[in-house]
């Protein structure tokens, strides 16, 4: 339904979802079928395939993206990032976002028009059922502006029932498909937290797709705000080539020959998800789907004028320089994505098979016994890094008088899991200097771990003449 306002009307458009009156001006593109979209479809099955069956594959046993919050771990393509690996993890998304910059200063926004969850389930799932549910772009629009009906109704349910299975497919991505199955297949009384995150995520992707739609790229995404400084001049954009189209002018008015190519059908406009006229220039609201492409091409074919007066072009070609790939910014790029990528590389191929760290026990730092001897907590907490369960044996290395007390020795940790063990080693007391006494720890699997620790007993200082 229109939404009127009593707020003053604005001179021009502010924002191309925006009527004049601030109210909202839904967009309902009229699809152009061609052979851009074409290719968009098969790249959107083949993305919507590989987004619901990530969680699920599994690679050297773990699945191909787990991002386990609560545990702060991270599982990428079958390597482990636990919490100690903060620097990996860094130089990770310092890779990603360098990449993202290469990308989008070569390709432009070819991830938003192709790639991007929002545009490939908003524009080859939500959309095609809304215009099999409530009719093309006409009836879609009659319902704005007189009210909806039934089958906007039966449109938000199936919405809702695509939202549910999608919030779940993103769910897998950070609890696992297991637990998710489990999560599923139990009542919801069984897990009232999960279940809670469960219908809040549904309800959250119902929201984006059902009513903020365009507005999650063009007011919520920061990646479109960047791109003025993300392409430069020589970047891959959809563009109208204005010297070629204007001045524009009806087709039957253009007397064939003295107007330029635009026949000012408005088709480019028509089929924009984002609703805004590509002959503007470039604008942070074009994601690049090529349907003004795909538009405008069909409309050239019909009066018999060459294609690509709306095409994927670059703004120096735009304004009649030639094209030029390498550049300056792509060459730094280059050199750091390249830098960290191998540093990376390096330091994934140099991990260890498990991660140890040695703690001091809570509490007082030692304890004399009755026997005269001292004791010291420590505490040990093991991250197996490998695809299967391991044991680890602790020990102490040479000392005399020395002795483990180790109620969980050898400690047994699942794949991919960590383990926390405390332990107390006593010494004679006359072998404290100084209030200390080295110790060496050696912690192995049996298997290909093994690390030694030096470690520093805490005792009696001489001077106190006794245990504390
Ligand atoms: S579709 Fe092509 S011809 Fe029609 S208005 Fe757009 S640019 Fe002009
Ligand atoms: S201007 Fe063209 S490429 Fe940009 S969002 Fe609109 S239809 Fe897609």
């Amino acid at each position: 339904m229109t939404v009127t306002s009593n707020a003053p009307e604005a001179r021009e458009r502010v924002l191309s979802t925006l009527n004049r009156d601030g109210s909202r001006r839904w967009v309902r593109p009229k699809l152009s079928r061609g052979r851009h979209y074409r290719r968009r479809l098969l790249a959107a099955w083949a993305l919507i395939a590989t987004f619901t069956l990530i969680p699920i594959l599994r690679l050297n046993g773990k699945p191909l993206m787990l991002f386990d919050i609560p545990k702060r771990e991270f599982t990428l393509f079958g390597a482990t990032f636990l919490p100690t690996d903060t620097f990996l993890l860094m130089l990770l998304l310092f890779s990603i976002f360098i990449a993202i910059f290469l990308v989008t200063a070569v390709l432009g926004r070819v991830w938003c028009g192709w790639a991007c969850p929002q545009t490939v389930y908003m524009e080859f799932v939500y959309r095609p059922l809304e215009v099999l549910i409530e009719g093309g772009r006409a009836r879609q629009l009659r319902l704005d502006a007189h009210g909806p009906d039934a089958r906007r109704t039966l449109k938000l349910a199936v919405f809702f029932v695509v939202s549910a299975f999608l919030a779940n497919t993103f769910l897998a991505y950070f609890v696992g498909w297991e637990r998710l199955l489990a999560w599923m297949t139990s009542p919801p009384t069984a897990h009232p937290t999960a279940f809670a995150v469960m219908l809040g995520t549904t309800l959250l992707m119902f929201l984006d797709f059902a009513w903020f739609r365009e507005q999650t790229c063009i007011v919520a995404c920061p990646y479109g705000r960047f791109q003025s400084v993300l392409l430069d001049r020589q970047s891959l954009i959809v563009g109208y080539d204005a010297g070629r189209g204007e001045p524009r002018a009806p087709w039957r008015k253009a007397g064939g020959r003295t107007a330029g190519d635009c026949v000012d059908c408005r088709l480019c406009v028509s089929t924009c998800p984002t609703g805004i006229d590509i002959r503007d220039g470039l604008q942070m609201e074009c994601v690049h789907c090529t349907q003004c492409i795909d538009a405008c091409d069909a409309v050239m074919d019909r009066v018999g004028l060459p294609r690509g007066l709306v095409r994927y072009t670059s703004q120096a070609e735009l304004e009649g320089g030639g094209a030029r790939f390498l550049r300056p910014r792509l060459l730094v790029y280059s050199a750091i994505l390249l830098l960290s990528f191998g540093a990376l590389g390096l330091s994934l191929a140099g991990q260890r098979s498990a991660d140890v760290t040695l703690l001091r026990g809570l509490g007082a730092p030692f304890t004399v016994l009755p026997s005269g001897e001292v004791s010291n907590q420590i505490r040990l907490k093991i991250a197996n890094r490998t695809d299967g369960e391991r044991s680890y044996a602790i020990e102490l290395v040479g000392g005399e008088g020395l002795t483990l007390i180790a109620p969980e020795n050898p400690l047994t940790v699942a794949a991919g899991d960590s383990a926390l063990t405390a332990a107390f080693i006593t010494a004679p007391r006359a072998s404290f200097t100084g209030g200390e006494r080295s110790v060496v720890i050696r912690v192995s699997d049996g298997v290909d771990f093994e690390e030694r620790f030096e470690h520093r007993l805490l005792g009696p200082e001489p001077s106190a003449g006794g245990a504390p």
